[in-house]
């Protein structure tokens, strides 16, 4: 601004107003420099940079000369290469419409590292016609970095509950989802609209007791209820009731959680279909535990089961072990084939299960030699037992004008008398087996330290 110099008066004036405009300048690059953040003002045209702020300084912590000079003093050559078409077609849409722009955009600081802009500025047409945008800079580096993380944050959330989504659709699994506050249960099974079916008055109502097999109700409302007392992860096996009185049954994995004040508040579980497995489970436990041939016990469990008994069973109760050998069975294999061996294996193996009760043990313990474990017998009860399988086993065998004859030979022990264990009454048996054998065949002996008599 040039001011005339006419008079000593005029020439104290424009001094007077010189200061004041100094003083004015002063206290505006004073409130430019409070600015949060920094001020940059620069050509709408060009891009040269006319002034920058303290603040715009310290966010790129530089001096202005090293401002200037890294960024060719220029706006456009500040905005990092990726960005700076953005920019500019942005700065265009914008100033349709406004005079002012907003924009977001990256500057690589004298570090090389990325900064994240956030520019607001105004366009200013000044008197000499040039445009000028001031414009106002804010560092969003951390606040960028928190938006990314957190939409990466949510693409994996909904990542995780498609494929979670997927998951229950591919395994079958039944997911529970169970309000404590509202006493509702949601599961994943649809209704008939395709809803997700939801009872309501779970327990108020009785649900529950109603659908569970009562034998397995307990163990899963002792285990709901340590749910319901603390944040619990827990499995259960249960069945339900299904139609026809067949049932299904379900492995539940299940987890409760509480809220800040520490209430139980929601449990979630997912139950899977384990009716087939545990199919499975009971035919292997078969195969482990049966004589595959004849479906009676193999020696291994025989033992198991006696020694579990003698060791719960009371003293002074008569129990009697039975060793049962079939006579002349190797004349039926040598004769008639080793496959109709077989055949009279399994009419040996049904005829003692007749002649037992189901609660006696029966095992086949070797070739064509048997077991038999009484439980609260009499010694006239088992020697008619023994009596009744002599005449039942006894039986001839013809094949064309081949013909074998077979009959069983059986040894008694007495619990209590001939042994106290397992052990000692097997031998004791096997024993009197052998003096049956001795004796002819085809008849019992009880051991000598019991009571002995003669078929
Ligand atoms: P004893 O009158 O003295 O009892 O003689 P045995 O001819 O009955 O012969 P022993 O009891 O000594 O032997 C049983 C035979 O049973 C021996 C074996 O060849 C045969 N054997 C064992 N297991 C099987 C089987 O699973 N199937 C068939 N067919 N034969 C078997
Ligand atoms: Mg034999």
């Amino acid at each position: 601004m040039v001011i005339p110099v006419e008079d000593e008066h005029t020439a104290e004036t424009a001094e007077q107003l010189k200061k004041e405009l100094e003083d004015l300048n002063k206290k505006f690059h004073i409130l430019l420099d409070s600015i949060p953040g920094g001020v940059i003002v620069y050509d709408a045209e060009t891009g040269k940079i006319d002034y920058v702020s303290d603040g715009c300084l310290s966010t790129f912590s530089c001096s202005e000369e090293q401002f200037r000079e890294h960024f060719y003093n220029n706006f456009d050559l500040f905005v990092m290469k990726e960005d700076r078409a953005q920019v500019r077609e942005q700065v265009a849409d914008q100033l349709r419409f406004f005079d002012h722009v907003e924009l977001r955009y990256r500057v690589l600081d004298l570090m090389g590292n990325v900064v994240w802009i956030s520019h607001r500025a105004r366009l200013v047409k000044e008197a000499d016609g040039r445009r000028i945008f001031y414009a106002i800079l804010n560092d969003v580096t951390n606040e960028q970095l928190a938006q990314k993380q957190l939409a990466i944050r949510n693409r994996q959330l909904k990542e995780e509950s498609e494929r979670y989504a997927l998951l229950e659709e591919a395994t079958d699994n039944i997911t529970y989802d169970y309000n404590v506050l509202t006493d509702t249960l949601m599961s994943s099974l649809r209704d008939a609209n395709g809803n997700r079916r939801t009872t309501k008055d779970c327990v108020k109502g009785g649900y529950l007791p109603d659908v569970i097999y009562r034998e397995d109700y307990p163990t899963f409302e002792a285990l709901m209820m340590e749910a319901l007392e603390k944040p619990f992860k827990g499995v259960v096996e249960y069945r339900i009731y299904g139609e026809e009185g067949r049932h299904v049954w379900y492995r539940l994995n299940f987890a409760s959680f509480a809220d800040e004040t520490e209430k139980i508040y929601r449990i979630v579980g997912s139950a899977k279909d384990i009716t087939q497995e545990k199919a499975e489970q009971e035919a292997l436990k078969a195969k482990v535990e049966m004589d595959m041939m004849t479906g009676l016990l193999n020696k291994v469990t025989m033992r198991s089961e006696v020694e579990k008994y003698l060791e719960e069973c009371d003293i002074g109760v008569c129990h009697a072990l039975l060793m049962i050998d079939t006579d002349n069975f190797k004349s039926v294999n040598d004769q008639l084939g080793h496959q109709y061996g077989d055949k009279v294996i399994q009419f040996v193996a049904s005829s003692i299960r007749d002649t037992f009760r189901d609660s006696d043990y029966v095992g086949r313990v070797g070739g064509d030699e048997f077991m038999v474990f009484m439980k609260h017998t009499t010694p006239s009860i088992t020697e008619e037992r023994a009596e009744k399988l002599n005449s039942r086993i006894r039986h001839t065998f013809s094949q064309g004008d081949i013909a074998v004859s077979i009959s069983c030979s059986i040894g008694i022990a007495y619990f209590g008398i001939d042994g106290e264990d397992f052990e000692s009454l097997y031998k004791s048996a096997d024993d009197a087996l052998y003096e049956a054998k001795e004796a002819g065949k085809n008849c019992y002996r009880i051991h000598k330290s019991g009571t002995e008599d003669e078929a």
